[in-house]
């Protein structure tokens, strides 16, 4: 699976990914240029003539709570190496986010969970992606850590590592989490602009 990329430093700075130098087709070099009746640059072949599109990717987790404590996993691979995540990843082809959701739950933290509504939804358009999480209940304190996670364990408020957080979009549904529970609200969803 690929690693979920770290936010890059940029600031103030559109997101230009120009992914494509050959053509996934043909092989041949692509250049970025705006096609007919198109308003943007695309990659385009310069043999076969194929515009490849480029756009944002979804990052899909949860927040699995037990009680008054959630779930949090300490990367084992980069970037963010030791950092802690909610569960999340890239959606897959072929699933619902919800799907992806549950499935990256199974196998970064091992956890048997229900999930619930969507919680956040988050636009990081500075590395083109849009990051969702769903609430879920764990139906177990028994984790079991895939190769992609050092360590899971239930974190209280209090005990929360904000400082070793590896992602803006983890801190923030956290943070809109323990706002809500303290103001006794419906945990209803929260959408926002990361930059
Ligand atoms: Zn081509």
């Amino acid at each position: 699976m690929r690693p979920w990329r770290a936010t890059p430093p940029y600031t103030g700075r559109m997101f230009k990914p120009r992914r494509f130098q050959y053509c996934p087709t043909c092989g041949a070099p692509c250049e970025y240029r705006v096609p007919a009746d198109d308003n943007r640059e695309r990659a385009t072949c310069t043999a076969c003539g194929e515009i490849h599109y480029e756009n944002p990717i979804n990052v899909v987790g949860t927040l699995p709570i037990w009680n008054d404590q959630v779930l949090l996993c300490k990367r084992a691979i980069e970037p963010r190496y030791g950092l802690w995540t909610l569960p999340a990843g890239f959606l897959e082809l072929g699933e619902s986010a919800a799907e992806g959701a549950a499935r990256e739950t199974q196998e970064e933290a091992g956890a048997q969970i229900e999930l619930q509504n969507l919680y956040t939804l988050l636009n990081v358009t500075t590395v083109g992606q849009v990051h969702l999480f769903y609430r879920a209940r764990l139906l177990s304190t028994r984790f079991d850590p895939g190769p992609e996670t050092l360590e899971a364990r239930l974190f209280s408020e209090a005990e929360i590592p904000w400082d070793q957080l590896a992602f803006r979009t983890v801190r923030e549904t956290l943070t809109r989490f323990f706002e809500d529970r303290h103001l006794n609200r419906p945990f209803a969803l929260h959408s926002a602009d990361i930059r």
